[in-house]
């Protein structure tokens, strides 16, 4: 369940060869089959352009299964009642500047919550720990784009707590946004799709009628 700098999850992989074209595909062909709300609970400091980063970059990646994603910030949505969401977390600081305190890097980017066996829809990311991920794998020009790579970064990590939750289940992938353990680098690609079998596995899910 918990998406790592480094390979710490043991579950089961998923196999995925034809990722992105194939896909793409699917998604073209069909409709969204439904929509889910992500509320946004920020805990600490963060760039508005991260954050819009973030969510902009998740969407994308999840809409490629067919699943439309809407943002709520939590403090905006008293007395409001949603069909289908999740809660997402942000501890630590969500911002590209300055620098957070360096730790140790094997912790998990962001973990989904489960009981009694049973994903949960809450998850929470540790912003600090994504930042200095994707810190150490800037250089260049990379530096004058930082909140949004730090943005991008929070998407893919989100984006793979949400497959979690969404399918319920704590399967990961061997390639792709889906992949067990992601590093700086791979957060802040040019492209880190859902494998096809994710896109399945998510559309499934979504088609599926729960007692
Ligand atoms: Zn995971």
């Amino acid at each position: 369940m918990r998406l790592e700098l480094r390979l710490v999850c043991t579950r089961l992989c998923l196999l995925a060869c034809l990722a992105t074209p194939y896909a793409t595909q699917l998604a073209a062909s069909q409709e969204a089959p439904s929509d889910v709300t992500v509320i946004v609970d920020i805990k600490g400091p963060y760039s508005q352009i991260a954050i819009k980063e973030m969510q902009r970059e998740a969407t994308q990646i999840i809409h490629t299964s067919g699943v439309r994603l809407d943002w709520q910030r939590r403090e905006n949505i008293a007395n409001t009642v949603f069909n289908d969401l999740v809660v997402m977390t942000f501890k630590g600081s969500c911002t590209f500047d300055p620098a957070p305190p360096i730790y140790d890097e094997l912790g998990p980017y962001a973990i989904t919550r489960t009981a009694n066996g049973e994903v949960q829809p809450f998850g929470e990311v540790d912003c600090d720990r994504v930042v200095n991920s994707v810190r150490t794998a800037m250089f260049g020009e990379d530096y004058s784009r930082g909140e949004l790579l730090i943005g991008r970064a929070l998407g893919r990590v989100v984006a793979h707590e949400l497959v979690h939750m969404l399918t319920r289940s704590g399967q990961h992938a061997h390639d792709g946004v889906q992949k067990a353990a992601l590093s700086g680098k791979q957060l802040i690609s040019r492209s880190l799709p859902l494998s096809a079998m994710d896109v399945d596995r998510l559309r499934l899910e979504r088609h599926t009628v729960r007692p």
